[in-house]
């Protein structure tokens, strides 16, 4: 029996909904997880198929290095994550210029020796940053507490926080300029495509501030995760179990009820009935407004900026192990000469470790090769018949294939199998609208969204909700969440 009888449904079990529900779990409520698919992980899931292990979307374990995201979550549940420390984060291509990103800075100091100055700031400023993630940053202040502890913290590490202050407002391709960065094409170029896959958008739009910690990801270190990323959704599944809660897979949540601005119980697909004190909702804002029977205002519709936001487009690839020789390769950002990136002009490629058996039959490996793409065009084409999307889908895997050739030998050759994923999949598999995943791009620190929704008892966990995208991103926020659901609603914890 749990201590508390407040009872907490958490619809998705995403990381950012297994994170909310294992602490929950934890501090003694009762809690119930639903998830539409048959397996736990949504973008960072790794899924079965022919004898391999695929990572579906997220492949790069971040927030793992000591007092990180990801390793005080693990030390507050008592998991013991199956990772693996990475001697390089990856490794980015533009043409003939070859980069390892890891711990140290200096091949990138070495390719763009200008850069020296911008790295020192961005380096302190990412300490900071790191540290306020740790301190759980009540950001965007919900309510009178979270303001009385911003207060506190701002006035604690004042410092810190005034050497910030002029970047808070600045894009990052200002930041740049006042290094005399910014009309270093080859500097730019390389900045853009390390900003688009940590905060979904380019120099030109993504705020100095989210960029200082996002190009700090390689610098803390990186690990793989023995039998995919989606060893990370598993362990936290079986934590919210170990904890007393339940996970049931192939619930499709459907429905929300309410009375007021009150929620009182949720609905899946086969029209059991959930009743809950506090519903959780590991979903996009879109996706949730979608569950009301009515519009729900300041619900629907994903905050808008001058940035777009994003799908994905992606590869699964089963291929002969001869394809990459000796040589110990995990992830390589391939970035084309000129043009926008996304669409096919920039991939990233991870191909699983060859020690890691669970992964891949003996001789192959699996390999994920994903590329942002923008949904509406995919969603027209499925709109237009099969046979127009089959088309899209043919020709962007061709394009695709032919960029891999030029780094792989023969790589088109020894394919096994090949799978793909398009935005109109990800709305499919992971209920977001549009397909868009990734998050949102992270523009300004003044339109983010927090938790909270109009209604008192409900509350958002994911990558919608401020800090954003990724692992760590989501796990800081579904730490802030469980501490705000235990102080409104509180309990003992179970220790
Ligand atoms: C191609 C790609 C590459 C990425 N690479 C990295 C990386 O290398 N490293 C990194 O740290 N991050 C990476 N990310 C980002 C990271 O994967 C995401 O930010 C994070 O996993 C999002 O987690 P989430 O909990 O917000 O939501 P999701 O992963 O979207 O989970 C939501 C869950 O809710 C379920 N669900 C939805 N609707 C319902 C419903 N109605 N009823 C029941 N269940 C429902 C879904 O099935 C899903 O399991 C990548 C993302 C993508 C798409």
């Amino acid at each position: 029996m749990s201590e508390n009888q407040t009872r907490i449904v958490v619809i998705g079990a995403g990381i950012g909904g297994l994170s909310t529900a294992a602490l929950l779990a934890k501090r003694g409520f009762p809690v119930t997880v639903l998830e539409s698919q048959a397996y736990p992980g949504g973008c960072a899931a790794t899924f079965e198929h022919n004898g391999y292990r695929f990572d579906a979307g997220a492949t790069v374990g971040c927030g793992f290095h000591k007092k990180g995201p990801l390793d005080l979550l693990g030390e507050e549940l008592g998991i013991s994550w199956p990772i693996l420390s990475c001697p390089a984060a990856w490794d980015f291509i533009q043409s003939d210029r070859r980069i390892h990103l890891s711990h140290s800075r200096q091949e990138i100091i070495r390719e763009f020796p200008s850069s020296e100055p911008f790295w020192e700031s961005q380096q302190s400023l990412a300490s900071f940053l790191w540290s306020l993630s740790g301190d759980l940053l009540p950001w965007p202040p919900g309510d009178i507490n979270d303001v009385a502890s911003l207060v506190r913290m701002v006035i604690r590490k004042a410092p810190s926080f005034s050497s910030m202050l002029p970047l808070v407002n600045k894009t990052t391709l200002q930041w740049l300029a006042s290094y005399g960065l910014d009309a270093d094409r080859d500097f730019v170029r390389f900045i853009d495509a390390q900003l688009l896959i940590s905060v979904q958008t380019t120099a030109q739009y993504a705020n100095a501030v989210n960029a200082a910690i996002a190009l700090d990801l390689p610098a803390k270190g990186t690990h793989r995760l023995t039998a995919g990323i989606g060893s990370v959704a598993e362990k936290l599944a079986k934590t919210v179990v170990d904890f007393g809660g339940t996970v049931v897979f192939g619930a499709d949540v459907q429905n929300i009820e309410h009375k007021g601005r009150r929620v009182h119980a949720v609905t899946a697909g086969d029209e059991t009935r959930y009743p809950a004190d506090i519903v959780v909702a590991n979903l996009t804002p879109d996706s949730l407004g979608g569950l009301f029977r009515e519009p729900v205002a300041r619900i629907d519709g994903m905050k808008k900026g001058p940035a777009h936001f994003w799908s994905a487009f992606v590869l699964y690839l089963g291929v002969e192990e001869s394809v990459f020789g000796n040589k110990p390769i995990s992830h390589v950002q391939i970035v084309g000469e000129s043009g926008e990136l996304g669409e096919g002009n920039s991939l990233f490629v991870s191909v699983s470790p060859s020690d890691d058996s669970l992964r891949a039959p003996e001789g192959f490996r699996a390999v994920t090769v994903s590329t942002h793409s923008r949904p509406e065009p995919w969603f027209q084409a499925r709109a237009a018949g099969k046979e127009v999307y089959e088309r899209r889908k043919e020709a962007y895997t061709q394009n695709i294939m032919s960029l891999l050739v030029q780094h792989f030998n023969e790589i088109d050759k020894k394919v096994d199998i090949i799978r793909s994923a398009t935005p109109v999949t990800w709305e499919r598999y992971t209920g977001r609208k549009q397909g868009y995943v990734g998050g949102y791009p992270q523009t300004s620190l003044f339109s983010v969204r927090g938790p909270g929704t109009p209604f008192s008892n409900l509350f958002l966990t994911g990558d919608s909700v401020f800090p954003g995208q990724s692992l760590p991103g989501v796990v800081t926020g579904a730490r802030r969440l469980a501490d705000l659901v235990e102080r409104r609603f509180g309990t003992r914890s179970k220790k």
